[in-house]
């Protein structure tokens, strides 16, 4: 008996192997077998790949050439030719975080289909994909991280140097949020490289108007003495380099947002923020030579990674990503958190679900960081809060991810956070395709018409007041071979190649004023007129329109222009912490067990964040926050 089963199960085995055959034999004859060529466009340029194919199967995707944002874009070169393969199809969605990448590779991987020999049908079949939620995932480490932005990051890396065990979750595919999408630089007084740079008069004046304001408390008070006894000296020295100290950059701070921030987190942040930038070089971030001034910044002390090594962004987060997976902290991707657990009135762990729907609950020994940025890409919530702009529907553009959605606010609050600032939406001009440098030295603004309309020195929330009120809402950013050849060494701050960006048109160049007039539709004369008077500032100092903060004379060729809008860039409000990086509740008190850092708390930038003052904020306090949760 035993022996027919057998003989059954083996003619039915036989029969379903020609049964398989006869349909592979259909699919034979999908492709001509061989390696094929392919080529997409991807956020950055050219994507370019090579698939090998037999009769019937993809066999492999090699990705040959690419010019993609580290640490942005990973995720989908991990992700889509894995699945491309699994699935035998190119009708695959986007990852999440990584679209533009993520299209240039369907796009490649799809024209070297079409060049083996498949038609249309044969390669964008639905995939039959089955995401089955798994069953609840429980982990327990002494502290639970949510976000891997620079401030997850910060946070995580100091409660590891704590001895402590840290889990980070983050509910995008790839690490890094908003701060590695970040074009700007790192603001912290640096006197020493500072010294080897000249100060124009005209900077000497605007520390003299800051001294001249009433102090709004002791803070202020002691900000003012400390930078008024050094300047005495200064002047006494007969000095002309420029000067700074963490006090003036303290007190700009708090000027800068109309003294709405809390002086004391100022003054916690101004103190620590060299050591910030120290922090992120001794783990591997590399620092250009030059200190500039980011868009905004209203001072020369901003820390600019070494534009070889990437984009700005993946400098603030990469080295850090490094030590903490070297140090055993364990990250995991595509778990959205949902519910921060509160048991006897302690924070002790987060609630949430994976990208495939399993449920998870994570336990912190010592509580929950949370790290999850701010609110740009929610509308309903810059709707919500929104006071000071005319409009902030989805009309106006965000420079953030998608992930910046607001959510870690929605969820402190739930268990009783107090939130504060929310009003405080920032706009800014300095960002997108047609922006090559997040410093404002030796860049013009002008509009449509080849005019300057406003200086260039000024607050984020001016330059796009200004820019909004010019025909079009739309400007343009000059700039010459003094930024893009000696400053960036022709690199854009997300890392491309200035000159990719010109053979792509987000960029335009010429070797005259008159032929970039031409170029960009306006009226040469005007140009010149514009670039004369701006270049007679810089010689004596005096601008029409009040800039105090210049470098060298625009007049260097080639020159370049790109254009620009203000977009949806931070969010200022957020979540009330204490200088241990406590969550503050609706009562005035910690809440036990919960803290914060990083873009989605309140109180340092008040009603306007200075360019370059984000990355010093997220890494200093998302720094304090892993040092005090251990304590
Ligand atoms: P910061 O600059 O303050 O570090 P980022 O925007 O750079 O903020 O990083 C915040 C991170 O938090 C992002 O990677 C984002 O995907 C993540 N995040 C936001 N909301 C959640 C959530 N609900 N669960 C898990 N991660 C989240």
């Amino acid at each position: 008996m035993k022996k027919i089963i057998a003989l059954i199960l083996l003619i039915t085995l036989l029969f379903s192997i020609v049964g398989c055959q006869s349909t592979d034999s259909d699919a034979d004859e999908i492709f001509t077998p061989g390696t094929y060529e392919g080529e997409g466009t991807g956020i950055n340029g050219k994507i370019k790949l090579a698939v090998t194919v037999d009769e019937s199967q993809i066999k492999t995707i090699d990705i040959t050439e690419h010019n993609e944002t580290a640490g942005v874009s990973d995720s989908a070169f991990e992700k889509l030719p894995a699945e491309i393969i699994e699935y035998q199809t190119v009708a695959l969605d986007t990852v999440t975080g990584a679209t533009y990448s993520s299209n240039g590779i369907l796009e490649a991987v799809k024209m070297a289909l079409l060049a083996a020999g498949a038609s249309e049908e044969d390669i964008t079949k639905a995939p039959t994909k089955k995401d089955v939620a798994g069953t609840l995932i429980e982990k327990t480490a002494d502290v639970i991280v949510i976000g891997t932005g620079g401030a997850g990051m910060s946070a995580a890396a100091d409660v590891i140097k704590s001895g402590g065990t840290v889990i980070l979750i983050d509910k995008m595919p790839s690490v890094g949020g908003n701060t590695i999408l970040a074009g700007s630089a790192m603001n912290a007084a640096d006197p020493e490289i500072q010294k080897t740079q000249e100060m124009p008069t005209s900077q000497v004046t605007a520390i003299e108007e800051l001294l001249a304001l009433e102090p709004k408390d002791e803070y202020m008070a002691k900000w003012q003495e400390e930078i008024g006894a050094d300047m005495k000296e200064y002047k006494a020295k007969g000095s002309t380099y420029l000067y700074d100290s963490p006090a003036l950059h303290k007190l700009q701070t708090y000027a800068g947002g109309d003294y709405v921030g809390n002086p004391k987190l100022i003054d916690i942040y101004g103190d620590n923020a060299l050591d910030a930038v120290n922090y992120l070089k001794d783990l591997g971030t590399e620092w250009g030579p030059n200190i500039l001034s980011a868009v905004g910044s209203t001072w020369v002390r901003s820390h600019q990674p070494e534009k070889s090594s990437g984009s700005n962004g993946s400098s603030f987060v990469l080295p850090q990503l490094k030590y903490v997976e070297d140090n055993g902290g364990e990250i995991l991707l595509e778990h959205k958190a949902e519910e921060i657990i509160v048991e006897n009135g302690r924070v002790v762990g987060v609630k949430g679900t994976t990208s495939d729907g399993t449920p998870f609950d994570l336990r912190g020994n010592k509580g929950v960081i949370l790290a999850t940025g701010g609110f740009a890409a929610n509308v309903e919530m810059r709707q919500e809060y929104n006071e000071h702009w005319a409009n902030l529907d989805e009309t106006v553009h965000t420079s953030n991810p998608s992930s910046s959605t607001g959510d870690g606010i929605i969820m402190a609050e739930a268990i009783g956070a107090n939130l504060i600032d929310m009003e405080w939406i920032q706009l800014v001009t300095g960002s997108g395709k047609g922006t090559f440098t997040a410093s404002i030295l030796n860049n013009i603004y002008v509009n449509v018409l080849g005019e300057r309309f406003v200086n260039e020195d000024a607050r984020r929330d001016h330059l796009s007041q200004a820019v909004l009120s010019q025909p079009k809402s739309i400007f343009w950013l000059l700039t010459d071979g003094h930024t893009v050849i000696d400053t960036l060494g022709g690199y854009a701050v997300d890392g491309t190649l200035i000159e990719d960006r010109v053979d792509n048109q987000q960029l335009f160049k010429a070797d005259t004023i008159e032929d970039l007039a031409t170029q960009i539709g306006m009226d040469p004369a005007v140009l010149q007129k514009t670039i004369d008077q701006y270049n007679d500032a810089v010689v004596n100092g005096n601008d029409l329109l009040g800039r105090k903060v210049f470098d060298q004379k625009f007049d260097k060729p080639p020159y370049y222009a790109g254009i620009g809008l203000p977009v949806v860039h931070h969010t200022m409000g957020g979540v009330e912490i204490n200088e241990n990086a406590q969550v503050i509740d609706t009562s005035g008190k910690p809440i036990p067990g919960f803290y914060a850092a990083g873009e989605v708390t309140g109180g340092i930038h008040g009603s306007n964040r200075l360019g370059g003052n984000a990355i010093t904020d997220i890494i200093v306090f998302g720094r304090i926050a892993g040092d005090s949760i251990m304590k």
